[in-house]
């Protein structure tokens, strides 16, 4: 219809059905008090009976009013055209709900549209940077320090923005790039990608996951993985690595839920909610344009890279850990079968946990450090948790932590069974059992003289090297190091940063 007729919501006959709600039927229109001939007039149009009834919605609700205007084959609407109506109406009233459901939805898809592109552009890795990073050709792992393939080394001693040149030297020195074909190019602004996914908590940012993925290097260096593992799956477990923590908040899985956060709403169902965001954010980096280090892939090759790597990320949710624990020492009791899909996945998941928790097998001072990089981002999210007016666990509220008694707990029922497991399938492994029972011996020995709960005013635990010194110079290690060596000694006080 070209011509468009407003009148006054409660004007005239739709306005009084708008107001009142009711059905109007009208058998003679232009005796009708309600009746407005004018239109009639001005289209030479004669209106002989009206029927007019309202739309409503869900709640009873007035949202429209439609209008039947003279009746064919009779002299006026009946009963039945009004029964009809009211049916009709009740049918137009869901149509319209669904309608305006139906671009509410489509809205709010627009509006996620937008906050993803947003956050394309901000992740974006320029040209420019893949470009420098690649300038100088991969240097070879020996030239970044000569002692950066042993268990001693401390991968955090190393300038931030020299980490992802120093991945890609990995790649090479493990042969990934060659083996697989791996485009330079691609490579680089994948790893400029993943370093950019990570957000700046204390602890759960770039350089834990760095230093994550040395440590894997180490397990592929020192422990001859390949004859444990294929290939494919130590590329897995290397990539897994570097995305296990991606977009970390600060914040673990239990607060997620608590505070109904949209990572909760999207996993929590599932468990591991966390996990399946680092997941997700892993796969999301891997579909942006360029950034396909699996590319050149079969098909049936990068399903299963994405399998592993699913499922090497689960695993590093302690809880999976826990859960898997009997099965991985009964594995270590059996042997090791080359031959068993399930052990392999089952090395897979000890491995990525012996890579997470990797700085418990450094010396002391980077286990201090981390140690209070890890409370600092605890006490945070216990702050939060505060503040929501719910309860934190101890281990989370500053006002009640004793930090070397849940160290000692920490590393006494996770860390020391996950490297005892370890050395048991690994004789190459032993060293690291041993540094970290020698960390947790050192958190005993700093617990009889420290009794601050959560963090001392300064937020530092650098006293506890003071006394760690003053307890070496009393003799109380015997006279050999056992935790410093001389690797580190170039390296020293540079940790975490
Ligand atoms: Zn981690």
């Amino acid at each position: 219809m070209e011509n468009e007729f407003r009148i006054p919501a409660d004007q005239g006959i739709a306005g009084h059905v708008a107001t009142t709600g009711q059905i109007l039927n009208i058998k003679d229109a232009y005796s009708h008090p309600l009746f407005y001939r004018g239109v009639d007039d001005s289209t030479g149009f004669r209106t002989r009976n009206i029927l007019c009834f309202p739309i409503k919605d869900e709640n009873n609700e007035v949202i429209g009013v439609a209008e039947l205007v003279n009746k064919m084959n009779g002299p006026w609407f009946n009963r039945f055209d009004e029964d009809l109506a009211t049916a009709f109406s009740i049918y137009c009233g869901i149509s319209i709900a669904h309608s305006l459901l139906y671009k509410k939805v489509h809205e709010a898809q627009f509006r996620s549209h937008l906050a993803n592109e947003m956050m394309k552009y901000h992740m974006k890795v320029s040209e420019e940077e893949v470009s420098k990073l690649l300038v100088t050709g991969i240097e070879p792992v020996k030239e970044i320090h000569s002692c950066y393939a042993e268990f001693t080394y401390t991968p955090r001693s190393l300038p931030d923005d020299t980490t992802p040149l120093c991945v890609l030297s990995m790649f090479e020195d493990m042969g990934f790039i060659n083996t697989y074909k791996i485009d330079l190019h691609t490579l680089a602004r994948f790893c400029l990608m993943v370093k950019k996914g990570y957000r700046d908590p204390p602890y759960h940012n770039w350089m834990h996951a760095f230093s994550v993925s040395h440590f894997c290097y180490l397990l592929y260096k020192n422990l001859r993985l390949s004859n444990y593992l294929e290939d494919i799956e130590i590329l897995a477990l290397f990539v897994s690595c570097m995305c296990h923590d991606l977009d970390h908040r600060g914040t673990n899985n239990s607060f997620q839920v608590a505070s109904q956060s949209v990572l909760a709403a999207l996993y929590s169902s599932e468990g591991s909610v966390m996990e399946r965001h680092h997941f997700a954010q892993a796969i999301a980096i891997l579909n942006t344009q360029g950034c396909n280090i699996f590319e050149k892939f079969s098909r049936k090759d990068y399903q299963r890279m994405l399998d592993l790597i699913r499922d090497i990320i689960l695993a590093t949710d302690l809880a999976h850990h826990l859960r898997i624990f009997k099965d991985l020492q009964k594995m270590a009791d059996d042997g090791y079968n080359t031959k068993s899909r399930t052990h392999h996945s089952l090395l897979l998941c000890l491995l990525m946990t012996s890579c997470d928790l990797s700085d418990q097998t450094k010396d002391w001072k980077t286990t201090r450090k981390i140690a209070e990089l890890i409370y600092k981002e605890f006490f945070s999210q216990g702050d939060l948790e505060k503040a929501m007016g719910n309860r934190p666990s101890e281990m989370m509220d500053r006002e009640k932590a004793y930090i070397p008694e849940l160290q000692i707990s920490f590393m006494e029922h996770i860390a020391m069974p996950i490297y005892k497991l370890l050395s048991e399938l690994f004789p190459g492994a032993t060293e690291l059992y041993e540094t970290v029972a020698a960390n947790r011996e050192q958190w005993t020995k700093v617990s009889h003289k420290f009794t601050i709960r959560g963090l001392p005013s300064n937020n530092s635990l650098d006293f506890l090297d003071q006394e760690y010194e003053l307890l070496q110079s009393q003799g109380a290690f015997g006279s050999d190091d056992h935790c410093l060596n001389g690797c580190l000694d170039d390296t020293d006080g540079g940790q975490g940063q």
